[in-house]
């Protein structure tokens, strides 16, 4: 069985803005107790939570231990180990809009004795700023660290002007931008495929690699939140910041090492040898779709109680880079709600071998593809063309080799949420897997001529049916080069 290691931090003080919100109550919650029962929270770190409601310290524990019967195993529920880890937490009532509510925090923190403290911004954006203003103020910003969830900024301007706010009171050093795709075991597994083995590096360019597929479908629709989704869309949710991350880490140079700015200053590059899309070019290369109700579910247009809205709940790009390593090589990227399964992955097809020594067969020859599996089942899977076995002809067929991370594992063995590792890399003060401000700019300075090309067209986003696998266009987008989607092709 594989043992992970647990790599000691030092007692921390974790304090979680919106600690009574869905992300709290259905992510940090969960990954910080399974933290503690690997033994991972020193003695004496205290989780810190702030919000509006009016609850006492025992009441929120309770709330909490509601919270963790409802996202732990059943295996992996200790009543004793919940009961010391809720100790831990300890709750405010604060609104952060006013400045009286700071008095309780303040005095908690004072002279406190553990040397790390973070700010966790589990909060709507519009509160980013003024927490940090108010931290400032406080003097509670000095040698601390900043977590700020996504989306960091609407556009390009709204995010420069949040980095300016943000700036004038941290440092890039303790700015902390989550990307939960980011702490996705198998992500770091794609640094490991390319630059621990020597097999598929020579290869990774485009002389070898005849296009590469980034998918990240979602079955559940907006589910209660259209009102606020349809300000955002899946161009802003999605693409800007998952998709895109994921493009950068499969096609960047590889980093001179394994530190948090070796690694963004190759991402920076990708972002900003993207080839724009703008105008006609932007409405030729990207499709967008609006889902349509279900028998018994209704339709986007619904959800979000808006019968005009234009908002892309599925979004489909074209993109080249501009590099030596990818001109001739597309990368596709595509993502939406209400779709027919959730699943995530990456998919690199590599070019066909340039002549066939075995001449007429009536099985082909496939061209090797490498999946990249985020969810479900995190692994990798090598397509590879091997011989049918047994006599009467030479026939081939494809063969899976078939890396499933939990398969390889052990039975005790957990897959880790993303948020697990990304938290305890902020206690480590380990920025490798959050964003740079320069990325976030160059990410949005991509995207938004995108979406104003949407907006110049005044064209409406193309229905497509709610569990489909999206709007046809996406699939002619691609069919336009000769090619398919995977899943219209397995
Ligand atoms: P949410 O459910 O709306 O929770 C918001 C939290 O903020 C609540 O605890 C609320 O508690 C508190 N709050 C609101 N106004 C406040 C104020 N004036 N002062 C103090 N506290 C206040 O939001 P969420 O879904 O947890 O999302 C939080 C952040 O994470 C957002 O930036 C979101 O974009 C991001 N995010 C969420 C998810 C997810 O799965 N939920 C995923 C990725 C990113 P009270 O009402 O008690 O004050």
């Amino acid at each position: 069985m594989m043992t992970s290691k647990i790599i000691p931090v030092d007692p921390f003080d974790l304090v979680i803005f919106g600690i009574t919100g869905d992300l709290a109550r259905r992510k940090l919650i969960p990954v910080l107790y399974y933290r503690f029962i690997d033994g991972q929270i020193p003695k004496n770190s205290r989780i810190i939570g702030l919000a509006r409601s009016e609850l006492t310290n025992e009441q929120f524990r309770n709330q909490s231990l509601e919270a963790l019967k409802q996202t732990v195993s059943e295996k992996d529920f200790d009543s004793e180990q919940v009961n010391h880890f809720i100790s831990c937490i300890h709750y405010i009532k604060n609104d952060v809009n006013s400045d009286e509510d700071w008095d309780t925090l303040q005095s908690l923190l004072k002279n406190a004795p553990n040397t790390v403290q973070a700010f966790y911004l589990s909060v709507a954006p519009g509160l980013f700023a003024p927490i940090v203003e108010q931290l400032g103020r406080l003097n509670l910003a000095e040698n601390s660290r900043l977590v700020v969830e996504k989306p960091f900024g609407h556009d390009l301007a709204s995010a420069k002007k949040l980095q300016y706010q943000i700036g004038n009171v941290y440092k890039e050093e303790a700015i902390y931008r989550i990307d939960h795709y980011l702490g996705k075991e198998t992500v770091q597994n794609l640094m490991a495929l390319r630059f621990a083995n020597k097999l598929f590096e020579p290869l990774w360019n485009s002389n070898h690699i005849d296009h590469i597929q980034i998918t990240a479908a979602e079955s559940l629709g907006v589910e209660g939140r259209g009102e606020y989704y349809d300000n955002i869309g899946a161009m802003r949710d999605m693409v800007q910041n998952h998709l895109l991350q994921l493009l950068c880490l499969t096609a960047m140079e590889p980093p001179y090492k394994f530190d948090a700015d070796a690694m963004r200053d190759e991402k920076l590059k990708v972002l900003r040898a993207l080839q724009p899309l703008m105008g006609e070019q932007a409405l030729r290369n990207t499709v967008r779709g609006q889902y349509l109700g279900a028998p018994d579910k209704p339709g986007y247009l619904e959800e979000c109680h808006n019968q005009g809205s234009q908002t892309e709940t599925y979004v489909a790009l074209k993109v080249k880079i501009n590099s030596w390593r990818w001109a001739g090589t597309p990368f596709y990227l595509r993502t939406g709600k209400r779709l027919r399964s959730q699943m995530a992955e990456i998919v690199i097809t590599f070019r066909s071998t340039p002549h066939s020594i075995f001449g007429q067969i009536d099985t082909p020859i496939w061209p090797n593809i490498l999946v990249i599996r985020l969810q479900p089942d995190e692994g990798l899977n090598l397509s590879i063309t091997t011989k049918d076995p047994g006599p009467g002809g030479f026939r081939t067929r494809e063969t899976p080799l078939d890396m499933t991370f939990a398969d390889n594992s052990g039975d005790d063995w957990r897959m880790p949420d993303a948020y697990e590792r990304l938290i305890m890399d902020v206690i480590r003060g380990n920025q490798t897997l959050f964003m740079r401000d320069d990325e976030v700019e160059a990410a949005w300075q991509w995207i938004d001529p995108i979406i104003q090309a949407w907006r110049n067209s005044g064209t409406a986003p193309e229905s497509y049916d709610s569990y489909s696998s999206g709007p046809t266009g996406a699939v002619e987008l691609i069919a336009r080069d000769h090619r398919r989607w995977r899943d219209v092709i397995v």
